[in-house]
């Protein structure tokens, strides 16, 4: 009897919304088959897929329109930058339609970051200022205000967490103060799932005087975000975990912040008027984009966009929460298996870390390998946060919308078959 057969009683009803084999289909990396296998792909928190429609953009983008932009006047100059500043239009509708002007094109989430710590930072944050950052961050929130706090001489305090992998909201008063000067919290844990009020800690820094910056990178390709709704200083993410190429992360910063900040890096496009005695900056958002950009990979990027466009960004967290629940509920039948995170699927998404007290994650994701079965397994750039929780790596299945109840029943069928190949 199929293993998913046994489980009628759990929630393993037809998936709301995506029609996943239709969305496989998309996607040609499904049809090789890996170690013999099929290729089960629970590894989207690290980066997405691809679908062909992305890939055929950026081939298209090469052979149809390849020139360089906002300089030259010909047509294949003029088509491409309308094209990218067509996806800048595309993003800034995406979050919410904010303005695009307040839409900088970085090469990674995590340039984002760091272009607001050595920009808006350097100025703002002195000595005895105080950065909060929550105890479940990826390093790429943690160490850009690590450096600046040593830079500055500045504290650098961090929220903590409760046991069920919730932000403990205690003291929080004691934590942002009179003294905050930056609030960088993630929207979604890529470790625990867990999504933060992130809306309600932006309100708490502005009462305080601070601001508020997100990292979305988990959130944006997996829920709806509303940037006007939401109200922070600053959000970042990035293309490759939602579709889009590599090479690619967004800065969403509000206007008037952007308009005051230095820019990150010199050089061709980020001015108006050069001299030797004086240069004047270029307005925003090319202030922030030295020389050439990644051109091809932004324009491709607008492919990724439409393409969750056509799904539903609504339709994408109900196929997700539920999901993550069936995945939930089957990895909860394996005696001993260690689930992180919240359990209740309203308040995370499908980043589901788990671990086996009497087998290595490594080993875990080398098992799984060998049947078809890409997860990853490590610390997930997130060092403090192992230590809180008092594992040196956990296992990490991250779900999209190419996955489905099958994927989850194969994990699980692994899981058991890996604990019999390990005498467990
Ligand atoms: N923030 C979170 C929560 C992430 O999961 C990641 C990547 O895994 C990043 C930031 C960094 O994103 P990027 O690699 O696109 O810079």
């Amino acid at each position: 009897m199929s293993s998913k057969a046994e489980h009628k009683s759990l929630s393993a009803g037809p998936l709301v919304g995506l029609d996943v084999d239709r969305i496989r289909a998309d996607f040609p990396i499904f049809e090789q088959p890996i170690n013999g296998h099929r290729l089960i792909y629970l590894d989207s928190g690290a980066t997405s897929q691809k679908p062909r429609a992305v890939i055929h953009a950026l081939m298209n983008y090469y052979r149809k329109t390849n020139a360089n932009i906002h300089r030259g006047l010909h047509t294949l100059a003029e088509r491409a930058t309308n094209q990218y500043e067509w996806t800048r239009t595309h993003t800034a509708r995406f979050i919410g339609g904010v303005d695009a002007r307040e839409v900088v094109f970085t090469s990674s989430a995590t340039e984002s970051i760091n272009l607001v710590s050595y920009t808006w930072g350097e100025e703002h944050v002195g000595e005895g200022d105080e950065i909060v950052v929550t105890e479940m961050e990826h390093h790429a929130n943690m160490v850009p205000w690590f450096m600046l706090a040593k830079r500055k001489k500045a504290v650098l305090k961090r929220i903590p967490i409760t046991v069920c992998g919730h932000l403990d909201l205690s003291d929080i008063d004691n934590i942002i103060t009179d003294r905050t000067k930056i609030v960088a919290v993630t929207h979604m844990s890529n470790v625990l799932g867990t999504i933060n009020p992130v809306a309600d800690l932006a309100a708490k820094a502005h009462e305080k005087g601070a601001l508020m910056l997100v990292d979305g990178a988990q959130a944006v390709p997996h829920m709806p975000v509303n940037l006007l709704e939401l109200d922070a200083d600053f959000y970042a993410f990035s293309s490759h975990k939602m579709l889009g190429p590599t090479g690619v992360g967004v800065l969403w910063g509000k206007r008037e912040l952007l308009e005051e900040m230095p820019p990150f890096n010199f050089g061709g496009e980020m001015i108006r008027e050069v001299r030797f005695d004086r240069i004047t900056w270029n307005d925003i958002p090319h202030k922030f984009e030295a020389g050439t950009p990644n051109i091809a990979d932004v324009i491709a990027f607008d492919a990724a966009l439409s393409y969750l466009d056509q799904l539903g960004i609504d339709n994408v967290r109900r196929h997700e929460m539920e999901l993550t629940q069936y995945a939930i509920e089957r990895l909860s039948e394996i005696k001993g298996l260690e689930i992180q995170g919240p359990q209740d699927t309203a308040g995370r998404g499908g980043c589901i870390s788990f671990t086996d007290p009497n087998i290595h994650p490594h080993d875990i994701s080398t098992f799984l390998n060998s049947k078809g079965i890409a997860i990853r397994a490590g610390h997930h750039c997130a060092q403090p946060l192992m230590r809180t929780l008092g594992k040196v790596a956990t296992a990490r299945a991250s779900l999209y919308i190419y996955n489905d109840h099958a994927d989850i029943d194969a994990l699980h069928d692994a899981l058991v078959e890996m604990r019999k190949y390990f005498g467990v």
